[in-house]
């Protein structure tokens, strides 16, 4: 039993909070270190799973190991994927709960690899007489799709997910999959139209010109060479090692067939795809202040593949038409702004299309099924982002991780004093950092970050991101966990630029830029363009911009309010559900197998709050086990016990502790469960076993 838990020299101790020194963050870091080296990339803090990419296959996914984790439970057996997989599934359907898994960490650390193998490992455990076969083909064919259109090769990962992902899996009380829901958020869209040096667009455009057919290509007037999209640029080093864009496009196709989409709408899909390189060539000059197209061709090919007249498209690009008292007024637009039409309305279509997608994937996975199921969430979301210029986007990513943080915070607090309650153990206060106070900064109504934002969004007249900046200044100075560069200390003073505020997030200070917030959040797409939209006979686009849209007299909301909107929404959703968390760690930027880089990793178990993590779950002790399990394994070490012993369990667990003189502030006792406080002591009966 539990033998390797026990091992703790050669290749560190396989859940951290045995290590004798728990609070300090190098302890740690030497026990993550310890077993990368030995290829033992998984290591507990309690229940929460910590993962480092290993950057190479390593042999424990096969079947072998699917079956060794399966009906067991979690000490049992090594730290594994697996077995977080398997303790929410089997205590999904034995208890009755729903439950959710909760995957974090940085890009490149591993997250959707462990989605992937949680999803692989419910669909082997799970409905083995196969009558739900047609849901499981369906849910394990979601991820070749999902990532052609919103994954991209960026610096950090070759399969980076440019997306936020929340995806339920709904079961029947037996525990057979019989359906599923997708929730997506915030794609980024800004890469449809420019990728930065050694990153790529979307999975998809390289797969449609490499993998369709000459007839497919043919039709949507495209060629085979990437250098004729202006959308894609940085001509060389395309290809991903490995993984070949021609093959992926096969697998996408039959993929959407399995989901349910049809050969006429995957025709549309593409046509959508391909209109947006050509929108992409357009290009436009100015004489005079006035913007003209002159990419022809180019106008000609995207408006037949939208469906609707080249003229129409033209017009839309080039003059911003104002209705008023039922008249309606055109004026042209500038070159600059022409250019900018141009690309909000691709990023807008494939935004649309993105969504539009996972809808058609959620009516193909509903479960038509009457009765209350049981459900398994699963969340694949950005981790925690500091980067040398700090952004909208990063700004809504670290909210998002704030709110993780306090869920996480929240819930695994609750459940140490249900626990201590149900024991019958006396609380004992476990001191943290509540991050709510930085939650509020941001969200709270009329003061908050996003409140002023979305006010000087609305605020007609003469508005920038330095209004925005200022405002901030004006209404945030005193706060805590705000720093403008008027209040900095000198020290931060000089990094933090005029341009710039910082906020304390739990996981260290950020700088963000405010360039550009202001247009982020409004993400205006012209009238004239959605018009010409809604009126496409392209069946896709046409749904995708809705008349009802246009009409509505109602202002659309922010880009940032739509956030907190669908935050707030699944925080609901996690609330409900018993978690479970994976995080994940890289450890080097090399992208390479067998580097642990200490800064690196350093950084990310700051970000990830690991050491928060560990103090909250060890909430006072270290251990805590069944009292028959104890005694079990430690009966030898009482005369009283050993070698036979009859009375009930709990007595026999003290009488063990104190022939051991183990004092009182070392343990207590509940009633099922011993708690042991320190790990020395737990070792000290673990060497005495062993001498035995
Ligand atoms: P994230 O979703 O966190 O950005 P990914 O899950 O896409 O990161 O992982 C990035 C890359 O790292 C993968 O494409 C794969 O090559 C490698 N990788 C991640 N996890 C594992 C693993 N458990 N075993 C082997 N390689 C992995
Ligand atoms: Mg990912």
């Amino acid at each position: 039993m539990e033998k390797s838990l026990y091992e703790r020299d050669r290749v560190g101790v396989q859940d951290c909070v045995l290590l004798e020194e728990y609070m300090s963050q190098d302890a740690f870091i030497n026990n993550l270190e310890k077993r990368f080296n030995h290829n033992l990339i998984y290591t507990y803090i309690g229940n929460v799973l910590v993962s480092i990419n290993p950057y190479k296959a390593l042999p424990i996914y096969g079947e072998n190991d699917i079956k060794k984790y399966q009906k067991t439970h979690m000490i049992e057996n090594p730290p594994h994927v697996f077995a977080i997989a398997e303790s929410a599934y089997r205590d999904m359907i034995e208890e009755n709960k729903d439950h959710c898994i909760l995957i974090s960490g940085e890009s490149g650390s591993g997250k959707t690899e462990a989605s992937k193998k949680v999803l692989e490992y419910i669909a082997a455990v799970s409905n083995q007489n196969g009558d739900a076969k047609g849901v499981k083909d369906k849910l394990l064919r979601l991820n070749p799709v999902l990532e052609a259109f919103g994954n991209a090769k960026t610096i950090r990962n070759d399969n980076s997910s440019r997306f936020g992902k929340y995806m339920d899996i709904e079961f029947k009380s037996m525990g057979d999959p019989v359906g599923g829901n997708i929730l997506n958020y915030l794609l980024e869209k800004s890469r449809v139209v420019h990728q930065n040096n050694g990153e790529r667009n979307f999975h998809i455009f390289y797969q449609l010109l490499k993998g369709g057919t000459d007839e497919l290509l043919e039709t949507l007037n495209i060629t085979r060479n990437i250098s004729d999209y202006s959308y894609l640029t940085n001509k060389d080093n395309r290809i991903m090692e490995g993984i070949s864009d021609a093959e992926q496009m096969g697998e996408v196709c039959q993929a959407m067939h399995v989901m349910g989409i049809s050969a006429r709408e995957q025709g549309e899909i593409m046509a959508i795809v391909a209109s947006i390189l050509h929108l992409g060539n357009i290009e436009v000059k100015e004489t005079g202040g006035i913007a003209e197209v002159c990419g022809k061709e180019s106008l000609v090919y995207a408006a037949n593949l939208l469906g609707c007249t080249e003229e129409e498209l033209k017009l839309a690009l080039t003059q911003k038409t104002i209705h008023a008292r039922g008249e309606s007024v055109s004026s042209p637009l500038d070159k600059e702004l022409s250019v900018y039409a141009r690309d909000a309305l691709a990023k807008a279509i494939y935004d649309r299309l993105f969504t539009w997608l996972v809808t058609r994937f959620n009516e193909s996975l509903q479960n038509n099924k009457k009765g209350r199921n049981k459900v398994m969430g699963i969340l694949d979301i950005y981790g925690f982002e500091i980067f040398e210029v700090n952004s909208f986007e990063q700004f809504c990513i670290n909210y998002c991780n704030e709110k993780l943080q306090q869920l996480f915070i929240e819930l695994t607090l609750k459940s140490e004093q249900e626990e201590y309650l149900r024991e019958g153990i006396e609380w004992e206060p476990v001191e943290y950092f509540n991050n709510n106070i930085i939650i509020n900064l941001i969200e709270e109504k009329h003061k908050g970050i996003i409140s002023l934002l979305d006010e000087e969004c609305l605020r007609p007249g003469d508005t920038s991101d330095q209004t925005f900046l200022n405002k901030l200044c004006d209404n945030l100075s005193s706060h805590n966990h705000f720093i403008s560069h008027s209040k900095a200390e000198s020290k931060m003073k000089k990094i933090l630029g005029r341009n710039d505020f910082a906020l304390v997030h739990y996981a260290g200070d950020v700088i963000y830029d405010v360039n550009g917030f202001l247009d982020k959040n409004n993400d205006p797409l012209f009238r004239d363009l959605r018009e010409v939209m809604s009126r496409t006979c392209n069946s896709i686009t046409k749904a995708v911009f809705p008349v009802s849209e246009l009409l509505s007299k109602k202002r659309p909301e922010t880009a940032v309010t739509q956030f907190k909107n669908s935050l707030n929404e699944l925080m609901n959703i996690l609330m409900t559900k018993e978690p479970s968390y994976i995080r994940c760690i890289k450890p080097n930027h090399l992208k390479k197998p067998g580097v642990f880089t200490r800064d690196v990793v350093h950084h990310q178990v700051k970000y990830l709050g690991l050491m928060e993590n560990l103090r909250v779950r060890r909430a006072g002790f270290a251990y805590r086990r069944n009292y028959n399990e104890f005694l079990y394994r430690y009966k030898s070490l009482s005369p009283a016990t050993w070698p036979f012993y009859k009375g009930p369990s709990k007595d026999g667990v003290r009488e063990i502790l104190a022939f051991q003189s183990c004092t009182p502030d070392e343990y207590r006792l509940g009633k099922t469960k011993v708690f042991i406080r320190y790990a020395k002591t737990l070792f000290y009966l673990e060497d005495k076993f062993q001498e035995r």
